[in-house]
Parts: C-alpha cells; sequence; structure tokens
C-alpha cells in the first residue's frame, strides 16, 4: 500500500512529503510506510467533511444510511483474512485475537445500521408537557464535522466504535489512527467508499499525534472530538475542545481492581484474572492489572496464576496457538519494562519480569505477576499498559472496596464470589463505568461503555454512542387560538 491520505474520496500525498515507518513489532522489521499527515491535511481534510456535510448526505434517512452501514460491515467481512492478518502485522496481537476485533467489527456496523435505522421512527417525537396549548417535539440533528482520534490497542475496533455510529447519525468526519497502527484505517476508507459512502463523509488522515491529532483536535470547524488514548493526551484534546466549545467525548485508561472473596470458585478465577490481564499483551485499557485476594485464596490463587502464566505460549501472533505477542512497538516495550524493573524494588516478583528466553527480535515480555503490592506503589496506582499483574491481600469487604476504589481511574472493576448478594453491593459500591460480576473483560456493543473519574468523559457504544453524534433539537409550538396574553392584554382587563 502507498504512504497515502483518504481526503474528498480520493488517494492524496501528506502536503510535506514526510513518511513514518510501520515496524512489524514481532520481528522490529520496517515493512510498510505511512503518509506524515499535518496541518494542511487536515485543514483539507475537514474542508472536504464540511462540504460533503453540507450536500445530499445531510439530507439521507437513518434507513438509507443503515444501508450504507450494512454495505460497509460487508465489505470487512469478505476481506476479514487479510484484515485480522493485517492488525497482527501492524499491532503484534494474536491472529485468533485479531479474528475476534474484525468480527466485532463487522457486529458494530451491523449494530449502528440497526440504529440508524431506529433513529428514523424517532424523529419528531413528541415530548409531553405540562401546558397543553403547547405541542413539542424533538428532531435529532447530526452534529456535523466530527474528529475521531484513537490509538493503537485495537486499531481497526476502536475506529469502528467511533466511526459506525458518526455515520449511523450522519456526521461527516475526520478520523486519525495510531501512527503505530494505521494500515486496517486506511482499508476502511477504501471498504467505505466502495460501499457507497460519498467523498468527503469519511476521510482518514495518518500522521503524528502531536501534528495530525493536534491540528484536528484544534480546528475550529470541527464541531465534535471523539478521543481514545491516554490521560495526558486526553487532557490536550480537551483543552483544544474548551477553546472552541466542541462537543467531546474522552475514552481514557485505567487501572482496574479485580476483587476475589475466599468463596469464589479457584479454577474460574485463575482463568478470569489471567484473561483480565494478559489477553491482548495486557494493552487493554480496561484490564484488570490490579488483583485483590482475600487472604483465605490468595497464597493458593498465587501460586496457580504463577503455574499457568508459566505455560503461556509467546510468539509471533501470526503462529499456530500463539497466545502472547509482541508489545506495539519500542516505546511501549521500553516503558513496560521500566515498571517491571520498577515493580523489582517495590514488591515481589513471583513469575516473568524479562524479556523471555530465546526471542532475539520482537518486543516480546513474558507474562509477569508482583505480590505483596503496596498501595502506595507506582505498580500498584499507575497505568502500565503491558502483561504485568500486582497483587495485594485483604480481609474484610469494606477493607477491598477502599482498595479497588483508591484510584484516580474509575473505567471497569470485576468481583468474583460465589454469594451473589455480596457480589451486587460489591458492585453497586464500586466506582467505575464497566462491572463484571464472576468474569472480567467480556464486552458486548448494545451496553454503555466508558469510564468515571480520570478513565473519561462520556459514553460510547450502544445508543449512547449514536447520542455522542447527534443534537437533539426541541421544537415547541403554541397551537392554541387564544391570544397569550402576556403583552397584548385585553380590552376587558
Ligand atoms: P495516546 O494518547 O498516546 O494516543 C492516542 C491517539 O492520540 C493517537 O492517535 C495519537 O497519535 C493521538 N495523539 C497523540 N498526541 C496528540 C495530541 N497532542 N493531540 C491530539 N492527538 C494526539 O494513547 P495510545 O498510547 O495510543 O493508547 C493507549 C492509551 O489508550 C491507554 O492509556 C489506554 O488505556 C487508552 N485506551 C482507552 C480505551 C477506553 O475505552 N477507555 C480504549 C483503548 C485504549
Amino acid at each position: 500500500m502507498e504512504p497515502k491520505l483518504f481526503i474528498d474520496g480520493g488517494w492524496t500525498d501528506a502536503a510535506d512529503g514526510g513518511r513514518i515507518d510501520v515496524i512489524d513489532p514481532a520481528s522490529e522489521r520496517v515493512f510498510a510506510a505511512l503518509a506524515a499527515g499535518t496541518s494542511r491535511d487536515i485543514g483539507r481534510a475537514v474542508d472536504a467533511a464540511k462540504r460533503a456535510g453540507q450536500g445530499a448526505w445531510a439530507h439521507t434517512t437513518g434507513r438509507e444510511r443503515a444501508a450504507i452501514l450494512r454495505a460497509i460491515a460487508a465489505g470487512i467481512d469478505a476481506e476479514k483474512d487479510r484484515l485480522a492478518r493485517l492488525e497482527v502485522q501492524d499491532n503484534g496481537k494474536p491472529l485468533a485475537e485479531a479474528h475476534g476485533d474484525i468480527a466485532d467489527t463487522i457486529y458494530c456496523f451491523n449494530l449502528y445500521a440497526t440504529y440508524a435505522e431506529g433513529l428514523d421512527a424517532r424523529q419528531g417525537e413528541t415530548i409531553v408537557v405540562p401546558d397543553d396549548r403547547f405541542e413539542t417535539r424533538v428532531k435529532y440533528v447530526p452534529t456535523g464535522v466530527v474528529g475521531l482520534i484513537v490509538p493503537w490497542n485495537y486499531p481497526l475496533l476502536m475506529a469502528a466504535w467511533k466511526v459506525a455510529p458518526a455515520l449511523a447519525a450522519g456526521c461527516t468526519l475526520v478520523l486519525k489512527p495510531s501512527e503505530f497502527t494505521s494500515l486496517t484505517a486506511l482499508e476502511l476508507a477504501r471498504i467505505c467508499h466502495e460501499a457507497g459512502v460519498p467523498p468527503g463523509v469519511v476521510n482518514v488522515v495518518t500522521g503524528l499525534g502531536r501534528d495530525a491529532g493536534a491540528a484536528l483536535s484544534a480546528h475550529p470547524d470541527v464541531r465534535k472530538l471523539a478521543f481514545t488514548g491516554s490521560v495526558p493526551t486526553g487532557i490536550a484534546v480537551a483543552t483544544a475542545a474548551a477553546k472552541d466549545v466542541k462537543g467531546l467525548s474522552l475514552e481514557l485508561g485505567g487501572k482496574s481492581p479485580i476483587v476475589v472473596f475466599d468463596d469464589a470458585d479457584l479454577e474460574q478465577v485463575v482463568e478470569w484474572v489471567m484473561f483480565g490481564i494478559f489477553w491482548n499483551q495486557g494493552q487493554v485499557c480496561s484490564a484488570t492489572s490490579r488483583l485483590i485476594a482475600q487472604s483465605g485464596i490468595a497464597g493458593r490463587l498465587v501460586e496457580r496464576l504463577a503455574e499457568e502464566a508459566g505455560k503461556i505460549k509467546i510468539g509471533d501472533g501470526m503462529s499456530d496457538g500463539v497466545q502472547l505477542g509482541p508489545l506495539v512497538s519500542r516505546t511501549q516495550y521500553d516503558k513496560v519494562l521500566d515498571y517491571i524493573e520498577t515493580g523489582k524494588r517495590e514488591a515481589t516478583l513471583v513469575s516473568g519480569g524479562a524479556r523471555p528466553a530465546g526471542f532475539n527480535a520482537g518486543y516480546f515480555i513474558e507474562p509477569t505477576i508482583f505480590t505483596g503490592v503496596s498501595p502506595d506503589t507506582r505498580i500498584w496506582k499507575e497505568e502500565i499498559f503491558g502483561p504485568v499483574l500486582s497483587v495485594a491481600a485483604f480481609k474484610t469487604e469494606d477493607e477491598a472496596l477502599a482498595l479497588a476504589n483508591d484510584s484516580e481511574f474509575g473505567l471497569a472493576a470485576a468481583v468474583m464470589t460465589r454469594d451473589l448478594d455480596r457480589a451486587r453491593r460489591v458492585a453497586d459500591r464500586f466506582e467505575a463505568g464497566v462491572v463484571w460480576i464472576n468474569c472480567s473483560q467480556p464486552n458486548f456493543l448494545e451496553p454503555p461503555w466508558g469510564g468515571m473519574k480520570k478513565s473519561g468523559i462520556g459514553r460510547e457504544l450502544g445508543t449512547w454512542g449514536l447520542m455522542n453524534f447527534l443534537e437533539p433539537k426541541q421544537i415547541t409550538a403554541y397551537k392554541s387560538a387564544e391570544p397569550w396574553g402576556w403583552y397584548l392584554k385585553s380590552s376587558t382587563d
């Protein structure tokens, strides 16, 4: 694939001619290049999106947009194997996980097709007001040009979580994928075009965050920013949004707890704890990276986790049966190893803690477990975003909740127990936008997704995701024949 941007329905070079190498994290070899878009390209893309928003697209019904969304889903489906492989080469994740991401992406476009149709039925819905001389209706109008900025951990899926609802709502968009993993976003641009998305409705500008991302955030014609990424970048995006009073949704980081009570089924706990921290190499915003285990089960649980972590098959995501691939980039690899070195000073290492033996290239790190982690340590408080689990023990339910909620983040939380009354009680008291009982990480696209505290603002997915890209407009009519009688008094007064 040539390093190009997708603007106004066609491929184009970056105005400044810059390029970014694309590196396979399993081999550290450069296998492609991206166009390094800058503010001039963002300007062209936003102009195209603005023009498209004033054209025929603005008059489409939800049903018409649904047909296009289903065609996009079908287009992705037709190329799912190739897209999954591209995702592995770009991101490093095991192929089976990439297949799961692509399946979710297809589901996402089909789901928002259904929501787009549902929107037609809600247009002009009556809101009952307590004065029958008035009739109030609500119409849902698209927000306009939206800027979508996504990270590298689920490249195509994170783009779909924003592109699908934005199109369902009737917005036009500029997507800025991560500079580490832009290839499937460019494929998505092509598939959208082939599916009948008019020129200018979907634009993809690759480039560095500080150039293309910052320019998109600051562009005055962008009416809403939907961002997924780290807290510091989220703050930069929110600051830019504030300057123009743009709409904003932020899906940021996490340091999510999984609380395990003594009565939980040990083998189930081992499975979900491992899935919660080693899936996608731990590069998951909602990863349950803090294990808070009751003292009666903690010792046996850590032993079993260490035993199973040692059996995880590490390797190139393309190889059969691999469960843990390389981290996405050299930067991420160095950052996680740095945290591991900090952890060795702060707590007790029971498993992993290094690059696996026999790997001479690639950003591989062993599944790593620390115990006896104190709540004032960096590995307990900060998001590592790698395959590193921190374990602490507790005695009482109150103590567990205090430990779980003592975090600047509030994305997700999990509780494992056979006592369902306790599970519900703990779930209610977790300060988190997503709570799992007797599991960790299963994610459906119909419920709301998002975090409390520094984990973000707003919710994605489900109909909440659709509302992110709509402006509800109130239309109130006075329908009485009687004069209102405030200024123009009747002659009998
Ligand atoms: P990041 O913040 O470094 O980058 C995210 C995106 O922002 C990239 O496209 C990047 O190019 C762009 N960017 C960077 N600087 C920018 C700037 N100044 N202005 C505008 N855009 C800029 O995050 P990352 O390392 O790609 O992703 C990892 C983070 O994402 C983690 O913190 C993770 O928890 C979070 N995340 C959250 C969710 C969620 O749903 N809450 C999902 C996935 C990832």
